[in-house]
């Protein structure tokens, strides 16, 4: 609690826990001034919001403590008759930092994701030249001269198709694919984000039916479902519900047992002017929080394992409900025993 000129009234044992300064050391001082508080550009207006409409919510601001900086998200309310300012200051460092780790692994894939596709795209006319070289080495109008230089030609040849082959066989993984169980890599990525749920007051409602599993890579896998799991958590920032179900269907087509996966959220919906644009790379409507990489990157992965990912929109009772439904081709019981 403060003074509208920011002398402390009130300090209870969470801001000392929080700041490291003691009761006694800080009441009756300038708190921002000693805690070195280090307000966003956008926040300068704060104090005359807070004057007229008593209150000003959820701006970030930076606490300085010594090497490290803390971020926290700021509720402030003003007591006209009283004149004091009451601050309620949360410590999201972690999220932040959360946050910025799920966007650089997308930053990555991403940069995984172009490379295979130049190394593919590169290795088809790169095998017709090098057979063309080595027609040519062999052509009997060559002399002697000009069969050398096709011979060097050949040879830094080999070298590009083998940057090629070895980019494709890095980006494919050294170890061979593994079965991976869908049920455990979902409450995985769940318990990751664990914590985002409980912020944002959003209501678990998940339903396995199936214990299926899909041949293929843990990272890769995870990594779809992270980001529909935290596209949802972003597009419920007041609070909702996350349906996740998951079970098994027979796909008549080829006879193949399909695993089938849906990733439900009451949040913001999908505006029509945006759906077109999802998966493309680079589209988002999250300005800097987000890379607009996550839908493009889980789409490439998805058509890798000849699988689907279909969403759509809907308003129901005055909700948006949005759904990812991602279909995977599974392991068939029949191939359990390898
Ligand atoms: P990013 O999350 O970095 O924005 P994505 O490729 O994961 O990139 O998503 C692209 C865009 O798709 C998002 O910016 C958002 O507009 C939209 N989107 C994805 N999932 C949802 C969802 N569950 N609800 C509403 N909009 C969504
Ligand atoms: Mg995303």
């Amino acid at each position: 609690m403060r003074d509208l000129a920011g002398v402390l009234t009130y300090w209870n044992a969470g801001a000392e826990a929080l700041y490291g300064w003691d009761r006694n050391e800080i009441l009756g001082k300038p708190v921002h001034e000693i805690v070195e508080t280090e307000f966003p550009a956008e926040s300068t207006s704060s104090q005359s919001t807070l004057i007229n409409d008593g209150r000003w919510m959820e701006i970030w601001f930076r606490k300085q403590e010594m090497a490290a900086k803390s971020s926290l998200a700021s509720r402030q309310v003003f007591k006209k008759e009283v004149g004091s300012v009451l601050e309620i200051n949360r410590d999201i460092t972690a999220q932040i930092r959360a946050e910025e780790a799920l966007r650089q692994t997308e930053r990555l894939a991403a940069m995984g994701r172009v490379a295979g596709i130049i190394a593919h795209e590169i290795n088809n006319p790169l095998e017709a030249i090098t057979n063309a070289f080595y027609l040519l080495r062999n052509h009997p109008s060559l002399d002697e001269e000009a069969r050398y230089y096709a011979q060097l030609g050949e040879a830094e040849l080999a070298r590009v198709g083998h940057i090629t082959k070895q980019t494709l066989g890095f980006l494919q993984g050294v170890q061979h694919p593994i079965n991976v169980p869908i049920a455990g890599l979902l409450d995985e990525v769940l318990q990751l984000q664990g914590r985002l749920l409980l912020v944002n007051k959003i209501v678990l409602d998940k339903k396995y039916f199936s214990d299926g599993q899909i041949r293929g890579f843990p990272v890769e896998l995870r990594q779809v479902f992270l980001n529909l799991i935290s596209n949802a958590i972003q597009a419920m920032p007041d609070g909702g519900k996350l349906r996740i179900r998951m079970g098994t269907r027979m796909n008549e087509a080829n006879g193949r047992t399909d695993l089938c996966i849906s990733v439900c959220d009451t949040g913001m919906g999908i505006k029509p002017e945006h759906a077109k644009h999802l998966f493309e790379p680079f589209f988002t409507t999250k300005s800097t929080k987000g890379t607009g990489l996550g839908l493009w990157i889980s789409k490439g992965i998805i058509q890798k394992y000849e699988g689907t990912i279909q969403f759509r929109s809907i308003l129901f009772k005055g909700r948006n409900m949005t759904s990812f439904r991602v279909i995977l081709p599974g392991v068939s019981p029949a191939s359990k025993g390898f």
